[in-house]
This record gives C-alpha cells, structure tokens and sequence, in this order.
C-alpha cells in the first residue's frame, strides 16, 4: 500500500495540517517544527500535538517527518552555531515525543572548508550528545546533492559519519534518501537504480532507509545543484519517479514530496502517483 504525502505548514497548527494532509489524499506529510530560516520555537501546543498525533493513529498514517531548520549546521565552523544547532535539535527532538514514534530528518550539514573528518566529528557529538536511547523518534540523516561544502553528498560520507554514533543511540538513526538530491549527487537513478540500492545496501544497507523524499531534478546527474522539479517535469520524467516508487526495495517507504506545488497542485500529484503505484 502506498504511503504518500507532502511537505505541509505547521503554521496554522499541528492539527489544521493534519486536516490539510487527509484532504489531498496523504497518508504520511513532512513539516518543520519551527521557522525553517529562523532560530527560534513556538511555544509548544500539547493539546494541538496530542490531537494530532490522535489524527495520524486513527487515519492510519505511516510515520510523519519532521524537517530540521535550515539554519541548523551541526558541523559550523562558528562554536556558537554549532551550539545553536544543538539547541535547536534537542528543542525539536522534546517536541516530538509529543507525537511519538515519527521521524526527525536534517542535513548533515556544511563544513566551510574544514573538510569532512572535523565536520563528520562535530556531527556525531551533536548527535552522540542529544540523542537518547530511549527516544521515540527516529533521527534521519538526509542524502545531500553536495552543493557548497555539504556534507553527506557520497553514501561512504553518512557512513563515516553513523561510524562515530555512539553504538547505544545507533537504533534511533537512520538515513532519508532524497531523488533529487542523490541523482544530483551523481548517483544514477534512473537506468541504474538497482545498482545505486546496491552500492547503498553495502555501504550503509538499505534497511537504514525510513523515508524518501521523492522529487524529480531539474538539472543532468552529478550537477550538484539541488533544484527539485515537479512530478514529471524534470529529469526522471513520469517513469522515471515510478519506478523508484514501486522498486520492491523502496515501495513500502514513507514518500514524501518536496516539489515545487501549492496544496491542490499536490492533490493531483498524489493522485497521479497513486494511479502508477502497483
Ligand atoms: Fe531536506
Ligand atoms: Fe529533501
Ligand atoms: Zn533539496
């Protein structure tokens, strides 16, 4: 059964976006838990997270994702954003005990030429030092196109980077694959998307994976650009999307769409998906 949503707004309440994703057909969504270029958090609502999450168990959703601010860079060269970040991921990570046993996804981050081994080290302290293991949530690391200094662009680099998790919070982190992100990366998704799982599966294995963010590219493999694309409007065309979909391997993932729609330009498109799902 296919679990399809898309990036909604928190803005007018947890439960409202709740409401929001049911209307277009969802049955998973990804939010940001606070201002996506901002610092600070709302106050929280618990009435309003509790009667969400009482939406998604009775509706059925798979597991939500919630998306870290942009502003977060675990591996800034800046002491004090380091710290930032790791305040903000804790902040977020206490909200969604609220709606327990969803899934929390970030960047790896930017290391600003300080090269990837100090970068993949501030990274795991943020995570070795926030992260409990007795938390609901799941901590996502997102596949990343490499633009700039981003990190966790190769599977080998969120690798290296689960390496230096301490083994006691290891079942609480897992991997989000992006289309967009992982084609601009290099990785071929279209012809050779069996070999890109495979390469996955033995670096880091697929069983890792707890969502996908399914967009299409508007730029050729290996750009490293990361500008997402509508449904079948970029590279992967139509095909090319459904067939990453439905690959046997990925078809029971949470997929959520970060293309470029407003609320019913996203209504078609998981309809549209939902007619190809087999
Ligand atoms: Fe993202
Ligand atoms: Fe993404
Ligand atoms: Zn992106």
């Amino acid at each position: 059964m296919l679990s399809i949503g898309t990036h909604l707004s928190s803005a007018k309440g947890y439960l409202r976006m709740g409401q929001d994703a049911l209307s277009i057909g969802a049955s998973t969504l990804q939010f940001f838990a606070r201002n996506p270029r901002g610092t600070k958090s709302k106050a929280l609502n618990i009435p309003d997270l509790t009667a969400f999450s009482q939406l998604l168990q009775s509706n059925h959703f798979s597991p939500v994702v919630a998306h870290a601010p942009y502003t977060l860079n675990a591996c800034s060269s800046d002491s004090h954003l380091r710290e930032l970040s790791r305040q903000m991921f804790a902040e977020d990570l206490a909200l969604m005990e609220y709606i327990p046993g969803n899934l929390y996804n970030f960047h790896p981050g930017s290391h600003l030429k300080q090269g990837f081994e100090t970068a993949a080290d501030y990274i795991a302290d943020m995570l070795n030092s926030v992260i409990k293991p007795e938390q609901s949530t799941i901590v996502l690391l997102e596949t990343m196109s490499g633009k700039g200094t981003e990190t966790g662009r190769t599977f080998e680099e969120l690798a290296a980077i689960l390496d230096r998790a301490d083994p006691a919070i290891l079942p609480k982190l897992g991997i989000c694959m992006d289309s967009c992100h992982m084609s601009d990366a290099g990785y071929d998704m279209m012809e050779g998307l069996d070999r890109t799982l495979e390469e996955f599966d033995a670096v880091l294995g697929l069983d890792r994976v707890k969502a996908f963010h399914l967009n299409d590219s508007l730029n050729p493999r290996g750009s490293r650009k990361d500008r997402h694309a509508s449904i079948g409007e970029g590279i992967f065309g139509l095909d090319g999307i459904c067939r990453i979909m439905n690959h046997p391997r990925l078809r029971h993932l949470p997929f959520i769409l970060e293309t470029p729609q407003d609320l019913q330009g996203h209504k078609r498109e998981i309809a549209l998906l939902k007619e190809h799902a087999v």
